[in-house]
């Protein structure tokens, strides 16, 4: 069967993943206000938070966040965000920032008053954005996340923390948040004001120019935040490398340049790790950090984060790039297709590059053949530095690839040039030891005569170790590699072999391990048994099977169980096949063929019965025969052919036995 018939190349994973549920927020539109109170200048409106926001901020004022300072770098990485989103904008429309082209970011902190506001002149928010942005949640992944602190400890701060509530974390430090803006080329400003608990207002504000300014009335034990050493200390620890100057008073606090066009020898870890946060939104500790910088026919920069932990929209269908894109210090984009290939989605970071263009569209970026060259060369880069930490640190590497494996793989399918390179990437699991082994691992210690790669595929490799399959690969000491992705079935289809090795499925075709010298050499001398003594017992089980097996044949690979049944030789994997059922491309179930151990003392029991007289109305065989398949069918996790005849069956074999 030709993968291709199925699936497009490279959309394998894509239409597998077609019916998962999407994740995210559902973001209502055209809401109406709930009240609308009308004088003759005011208009305020009240709304209810979006359910989701309501859960989050239960969780959010209920736990007692031990780290709730992070409210301002939250605050602080939105104005910068809304900064660099007016600057882009005024590429193409200057007037945008005219009279006011500095960008900043300004803290001013009332003690006597208990307040603290930042405020920016970034992009500001119209009415519906306020209304559409603070009051729901415009990311992937939030009722999962609700769902699992549903689950486990609802003050789960560590989670909390990982997942970032961004805006909302204000209400940790302040009973009442006012949300003052006005977007960059409207005349009119709007406030926004909430307490936190289920509903806020929205009415025409007063402010002088462009911006967002966030008001925060702290709370009684809160008050800490409005003293400006608190202050200082908070931004220098989480917000230095925020590229517009952030202020307080007359001081500026931090360095107030891109993180990275600074030399990585004068950036420490910590300021990586918060350049991550504020750039990927993210909350986890980053597994490794490409920062370099390649001067040649193009030059650009790159600070690329590879996360610790699976973001939530990993396999999400609409998901985004999540690496953004700068040409000269410039935002451009923060989804630039054809930046980097799919199968490297889970990176974080950002590329800027002074050899694009800033002027085009993004759309005329995305075909533009120079990012194409800067995909090429992140790719490698990439992809040798994962090498490197693999060779230097296995453990640390097992975890990048429990939690991002399966996503590279596709790359096996989807990038012909980086095959082999990937190939050398790849981990699994296996039958002979607990800890991931590469190929090249099991290459070496094939055993003397074993010509292939043996592998199982299903979905769960603590399942798949005790499959009847195995057995005689077992007894032989012959590694069976245990894949467990979707993804798995997809790249054996265009990769056939390993270092001249061919890749064999043991739930496929015959299997010959005669030729294996096993670690068991007494098991080698073992007497050949001879198939012509249950030629018989084979022909009454095809006549009495029928169309519900393929073939009926003696097994080389079982050792304990009397029965298993495979494909056939160029049939489709037992596991692919399961998988197509899955996603509706495949109804019916193939017949395949079933496979019996000469060597069982049931099955030669049965033998001496297949041998005897009357044997073709022998009612015992004809049970046995049903019997048999419907075990085989069991151990592979499908249902017997007839569930009630099996249980008649059973019932009938049973009175005989007691
Ligand atoms: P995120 O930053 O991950 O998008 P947040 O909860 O921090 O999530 O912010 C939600 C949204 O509110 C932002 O995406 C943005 O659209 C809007 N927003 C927040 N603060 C500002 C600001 N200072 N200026 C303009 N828009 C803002
Ligand atoms: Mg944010």
């Amino acid at each position: 069967m030709s993968l291709a018939a199925h699936f497009g190349r490279g959309d394998a994973m894509r239409v597998l993943m077609l019916n998962r549920i999407r994740q995210g927020a559902r973001i209502s539109r055209n809401r109406k206000p709930k009240t609308t109170k009308m004088t003759e200048t005011t208009q305020k409106e009240t709304y209810s938070f979006q359910t989701e926001v309501g859960r989050l901020l239960q969780i959010v004022t209920d736990s007692l966040y031990s780290n709730r300072e992070v409210f301002l770098r939250e605050l602080i990485s939105n104005a910068s965000d809304a900064c660099d989103k007016l600057r882009h904008a005024a590429l193409t429309a200057p007037n945008l920032t005219e009279g006011d082209p500095e960008f900043r970011i300004t803290l001013v902190a009332d003690k006597d008053a208990g307040t603290l506001t930042i405020s920016d002149n970034g992009i500001g928010m119209s009415h519906d954005e306020l209304l559409e942005t603070l009051g729901t949640i415009a990311r992937s992944g939030v009722e999962a996340f609700l769902d699992k602190l549903g689950e486990e400890d609802r003050g789960n701060v560590k989670l909390i923390g990982q997942f970032g509530v961004g805006f909302y974390s204000a209400f940790m430090v302040a009973s009442r948040v006012d949300v003052l803006t006005k977007k960059a080329g409207d005349d009119n400003a709007w406030l926004w004001s909430s307490d936190g608990k289920g509903e806020f207002t929205i009415e025409p504000g007063q402010r002088d120019g462009r911006g967002t300014t966030i008001t925060l009335h702290l709370k009684d034990d809160a008050r800490e935040y409005a003293e400006d050493i608190r202050i200082k200390t908070i931004v220098k620890t989480y917000s230095d490398h925020i590229s517009f100057p952030i202020r307080l008073g007359e001081e500026t606090l931090n360095e107030a340049s891109a993180l990275w066009t600074r030399p990585a020898r004068d950036i420490t870890a910590d300021q990586y790790k918060e350049f991550y946060h504020h750039t990927a939104h993210a909350f986890d500790e980053p597994w490794l950090t490409i920062h370099n910088q390649v001067e040649g026919l193009i030059s650009y920069t790159n600070l690329l984060f590879v996360p610790s932990m699976r973001p939530f929209d990993l396999f999400d269908p609409e998901r985004k790039s999540h690496v953004k894109l700068y040409v000269n210090r410039v935002f451009i984009t923060g989804d630039t297709q054809g930046l980097l290939p799919p199968y490297l989605r889970f990176l974080r970071g950002i590329v800027d590059s002074e050899d694009l263009s800033l002027n085009v569209s993004r759309e005329m970026l995305q075909t533009d053949p120079k990012l194409a060259k800067i995909k090429s060369s992140l790719t490698k880069k990439v992809l040798s530095e994962l090498k490197k930490k693999a060779e230097a640190d296995a453990d640390a590497y097992a975890s990048f690839w429990k939690e991002f494996g399966a996503v590279l793989k596709e790359g096996l399918v989807d990038d012909f040039s980086s095959r082999e390179k990937l190939l050398e990437l790849c981990r699994f699991r296996t039958t002979a030891e607990a800890d991931l082994v590469s190929l090249s691992d099991y290459a070496g210690r094939m055993k003397d005569g074993q010509d292939a790669i043996y592998y199982m595929a299903g979905t769960d490799a603590d399942k798949m170790v005790h499959s009847p399959h195995l057995e005689g690969f077992k007894a032989k000491g012959v590694e069976v590699l245990l894949l467990e992705d979707a993804v798995d079935e997809f790249w054996l289809r265009h990769i056939t072999q390993f270092d001249g090795k061919d890749f064999k499925s043991v739930t496929q075709g015959s299997a010959n391990l005669d030729n294996i010298k096993g670690s068991d050499e007494s098991d080698a001398d073992k007497p050949e048994q001879d198939d012509t003594d249950i030629s018989q017992l084979i022909a009454h089980f095809k006549a009495t099977l029928g169309e519900n097996v393929q073939d009926v044949r003696p097994s080389k690979r079982l050792t304990d169980s009397p029965v298993c049944l495979v494909a056939a030789d160029g049939g489709m994997d037992v596991n692919l096949e399961r998988l197509l059922r899955q996603t509706g491309q495949l109804n019916a179930l193939s017949t395949r063929v079933l496979e019996i151990n000469p060597d069982h003392a049931m099955v030669r029991k049965l033998t001496e019965r297949a041998a005897a007289e009357g044997a073709a109305d022998d009612e015992i065989l004809r049970d046995a025969a049903y019997l048999l398949l419907d075990q085989a069918r069991i151990a592979d996790g499908e249902e017997p052919v007839d569930p009630a005849a099996f249980g008649r069956r059973m019932a009938a074999v049973m009175t005989r036995a007691v």
